[in-house]
């Protein structure tokens, strides 16, 4: 995509850049009332060069005291996923749909995703990734579908604009409820199979 050295260095620069001022943004944000209880908010982390971007629902109550995402027992959980199944976190970009953690662990409601969404749009834009994985029905709901069931959907392949989706269980499901992991693993063996087949790293 990148022309020569020279673009290729200008362009990962102004990518830094913007997600750095997108950070400054969300530090301050105050669109929902998630960012009166928060601790930190919590944009994302990884590669701004990831050809996959992961999404989940919220951070969590770890990832709201370190203020970084996934670094908490789900976190620990989808490191390991990875791990197994050889997708590198360097080719990964991590974020959630909300970027403030719910009291309590609960779920967003619709109101404070529909507040978040626009920091979502932006880093998709600049990273613009050819894959996106989707944990849990939060992220799935908004992102594919608002009728999807994580239940009966999950491990489906979806393409919307020339992005392949697939959605699966979030970690912190799989640690409530140990009898998911086998669907969950069956869902990461499709995951990692349509990688190499669409080339996508
Ligand atoms: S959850 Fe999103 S919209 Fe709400 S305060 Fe945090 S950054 Fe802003």
């Amino acid at each position: 995509m990148h022309s020569s050295p020279f673009c290729y260095l200008i362009i990962v620069s102004m990518e830094k850049i913007a997600i750095e001022e997108l950070t400054r943004i969300v530090l301050n944000c105050r669109k929902c009332p998630l960012g009166e209880s928060r601790l930190h908010p919590v944009l994302g982390k990884g590669s701004l060069q990831a050809k996959i971007m992961i999404v989940g629902e919220g951070p969590g109550a770890t990832e709201d005291q370190t203020g970084v995402a996934f670094t908490g027992p789900a976190g620990k959980l989808l490191d390991k996923i990875l791990a197994s199944v050889n997708i590198s976190k360097d080719d990964l970009y991590f974020t959630n749909i909300v970027k403030c953690f719910p009291p309590e662990n609960r779920t967003p409601r619709l109101s404070e995703q529909e507040a978040c969404l626009d920091y979502l749009r932006m880093q998709f834009l600049l990273i613009h990734p050819k894959m996106m994985i989707l944990l849990g029905s939060v992220a799935a709901k908004k992102i594919i579908d608002p009728k999807f069931s994580v239940m009966s959907d999950h491990g489906k392949i979806f393409e919307k604009k020339g992005v392949i989706m697939i959605p699966t269980f979030h970690p912190a499901a799989l640690l409530r409820d140990e009898t998911k992991k086998p669907a969950a693993w069956e869902d990461w063996k499709i995951i990692r199979k349509t990688i190499d087949e669409k080339k996508i790293l």
